[in-house]
């Protein structure tokens, strides 16, 4: 099991700067998530922390040995590809036992870890099948076993579940957690899937074009965004944005929206001038007597909850109610926002006010 820590790390492909100088930790036995859309630098990240790719500049640090430099193989990390490879010749055994095989571990002792990690993985009873007729799932738990049977220090997953269609994806992903708990061995998981890095991770990093926007538990991050795009990333529906021109002081509690006085949290810094409240769909309730107004112009029903969108003076908004609430198409409605939850940002760089 291991802690990395990546500190001021780059990388350049020729004048592209793939990431930024990033900064982040990732502490014993956690499951990490590497999140972010297509083409931020996740995949780029996690090849540098496994030695496949070497930073520009910054340090890699596993277990508080600097090993930025050091090729792969000495960096004792297993890395599970989306695409499970198996070896086709040979029966799940021998697919399994290959990287101990290969080690010149004695054959007694691979034969324990085989079953030891078969055990683990509830794949016992088909160690002597070939592999070329098992199930899509049976196959994942054969890589999986080929690269745990290893005891690496570390994990490392890019997209490993990004194939798979979504009911058996979702089983996947339970196994994998379940699986990871039950080691409790250091995972880094790559996915530009924002529901599965809520649903997996103990802490996630969000990356867009290089830069790391954000670094935290999955419910700050939810709850409490840095930036406007890691609000709008994650959440579905995302968080609502209205611009608005106005100010708030140092130490105020509420904001001017049109004619409506809106509740937000606490203020420390104050600030003038092009701002963006944020609010998520379930934070907001209509209620006629709310002075903030909107039209109804969609609804969208979704079983307990409905999600209905409203034209406001600061676009649309949606708002996610209970499907028992009665609502009627082109009716204007109040809007109550929940102060507690709102986030200011700064419009000009879409970094949240603190
Ligand atoms: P995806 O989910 O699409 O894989 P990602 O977030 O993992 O995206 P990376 O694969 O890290 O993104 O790529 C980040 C950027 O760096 C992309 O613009 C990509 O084209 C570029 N890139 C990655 N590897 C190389 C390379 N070897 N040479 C040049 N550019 C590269």
């Amino acid at each position: 099991m291991a802690q990395i820590r990546i500190e001021n790390v780059r990388k350049e492909f020729g004048s592209f700067t793939a990431v930024q100088s990033s900064t982040f930790t990732i502490e014993d036995g956690e499951f990490f998530m590497l999140l972010g859309p297509s083409g931020c630098g996740k995949t780029t990240t996690l090849r540098m922390m496994a030695g496949l790719e070497l930073p520009t500049s910054g340090q890699i640090y596993i277990d508080g040995e600097e090993v930025g430099q050091k090729p792969a193989s000495q960096r004792d990390i297993a890395f599970v590809f989306q695409m499970f490879a198996l070896y086709p010749h040979m029966n799940v055994r021998g697919n399994i036992s290959y990287p101990l095989k290969s080690q010149g571990m004695p054959s007694a002792q691979v034969k324990a870890k085989v079953a030891e990690v078969a055990e683990i993985l509830g794949i016992s009873d088909i160690l002597d099948r070939p592999v070329g007729g098992l199930s899509g799932g049976d196959r994942q738990r054969v890589a999986l076993g080929r690269a745990i049977v290893r005891d690496p220090k570390a994990f490392f997953m890019d997209e490993p579940l990004g194939a798979l269609d979504a009911e058996f994806r979702e089983r996947m992903s339970e196994e994998l957690r379940a699986l990871h708990d039950r080691m409790n061995a250091t995972t880094v998981y790559v996915t530009h899937d924002q529901l599965e890095a809520m649903q997996m991770g103990d802490k996630i990093v969000v990356m867009n074009h290089g830069v790391v926007e954000q670094f935290g538990v999955p419910q700050d991050i939810y709850d409490w965004p840095a930036t406007r795009f890691v609000a709008q990333f994650i959440g579905s529906p995302p968080m609502n944005f209205l611009d608005f021109e106005g100010m708030i002081g140092a130490g105020q509690d509420e904001v001017r929206l049109g004619d409506a006085t809106i509740g937000v949290p606490r203020s420390v810094d104050g600030r003038a001038g092009k701002l963006t409240l944020g609010v998520r769909p379930e934070h907001v309730r209509l209620d006629d007597s709310a002075a903030y107004r909107g039209r109804v112009l969609a609804t969208e029903y979704l079983g307990t909850t409905q999600i209905v969108t409203l034209e406001t003076a600061h676009g649309a908004v949606k708002v996610r109610v209970p499907s028992s609430d009665p609502v009627t198409l082109g009716a204007t409605t109040g809007l109550r926002f929940d102060a507690r939850t709102i986030t200011l940002f700064e419009n000009d760089h879409g970094r949240a006010l603190t």
